[in-house]
């Protein structure tokens, strides 16, 4: 923890558009600024932001994004530099926004996220990924200069991408009980911060499932918040570790297996959490009920993936990482005994 990179402004309120320019303005004398947006952004919110900060002043170009892939990049990265820009402003959901920050990246460009979707711990977090075919890559970079949270247009999108970011930040619970493992078993590094930061923010989300649809606009400033946390505590650390641990390796491992599979991250990472809360001796029926009450998957049925698939993805998921992060799952789970858990949990 020698240096740390952290946000400067974050703002979480209802209609934050109105505030963008002076907050541009008060980060630092910007000129040129690009939004990075897709075409659905485009009509929800870029041409207000366009117009607002046109009005101001600022010279505003946009550029749609429609994969996060590398080929998107280059010709963004290759837009950024021709237009001269100083700011770039990622508008939307996961793509567009990963995209925006590997152009800050690469070109040591500041940007400003400003989500439409809370699905995934993306909105804070210093790392993109972008796609190559079928494979998938991280890029570490920057987190963002500032995030600007709108709690009204994020009420407007659809229930499934709230409650896969909140399956996201409960994943967080098993991802710091597995560091806590590799601290006590193989002397891993650890920090209290960054865990505590994500752990906490794991336990509210958990708190929070029986009341969140009664006040849906407090529970998505809650969900904000913890998604903003566990983003700092990757910062923290500079590293995914406090964030991710084996429910995530089983999510990635089912994406290598079954890529055309259409369930979203925080669905697959909340499922994983349920699994590996069982292997970690918790309270793992609190986590499946935790799922139940916001209509995240716990089943094989409800997740619409094979039972073979889930199967695999439990006994080879411990080899998924190039780096063997040490977890729960320790040298794996053999065929049969990751087929009994699974039926043991109802999973399938
Ligand atoms: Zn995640």
């Amino acid at each position: 923890m020698e240096e740390i990179t952290l946000p400067r402004k974050i703002v979480i309120k209802e209609n934050t558009l109105p505030d963008i320019p002076r907050l541009i303005e008060e980060l630092n004398n910007f000129k040129s600024i690009l939004l990075v947006l897709g075409l659905k952004t485009r009509e929800l919110l870029g041409k207000k932001i366009f117009d607002l900060l046109t009005k101001k002043g600022y010279v505003t170009n946009c550029i749609y994004v429609e994969k996060s892939d590398h080929s998107t990049l280059e010709r963004i990265k290759k837009h950024a530099r021709m237009l001269n820009v100083d700011l770039i402003i990622g508008i939307g959901g996961g793509k567009n926004i990963d995209i925006a920050r590997a152009v800050s990246h690469f070109l040591e460009i500041p940007y400003i996220n400003i989500p439409t979707i809370l699905s995934h711990d993306g909105i804070a977090s210093d790392r993109s990924v972008i796609s190559e075919g079928k494979k998938k890559y991280p890029i570490l970079a920057n987190p963002p200069l500032a995030i600007v949270v709108d709690l009204k247009i994020l009420s407007q999108a659809p229930y499934r991408f709230f409650a896969s970011g909140c399956g996201d930040v409960i994943a967080k619970k098993t991802a710091v009980l597995d560091w806590q493992l590799a601290r006590d078993e193989k002397n891993e590094d650890y920090n209290d911060l960054a865990a505590n930061l994500a752990y906490f923010s794991a336990d509210t989300i958990i708190k929070n499932a029986n009341t969140h649809k009664k006040n849906y606009k407090s529970s998505i400033k809650l969900l904000a918040e913890a998604l903003i946390n566990c983003g700092m505590a990757m910062s923290i650390t500079k590293s995914s570790r406090p964030c991710s641990g084996s429910e995530h390796m089983f999510c990635h491992t089912i994406d290598f297996l079954f890529p055309e599979n259409k369930a979203l991250h925080g669905e697959k990472v909340a499922l994983g959490a349920y699994i590996m809360s069982f292997l970690h001796g918790i309270d793992f029926v609190e986590i499946r009920d935790t799922l139940l009450s916001y209509n995240l998957p716990v089943n094989y049925q409800q997740i619409n993936i094979p039972q073979e698939i889930l199967i695999k993805a439990l006994s080879t998921a411990h080899k998924i990482r190039s780096d063997r992060r040490y977890t729960i799952l320790k040298n794996g789970i053999k065929k049969d005994n990751a087929e009994n858990i699974l039926k043991r949990l109802e999973v399938i």
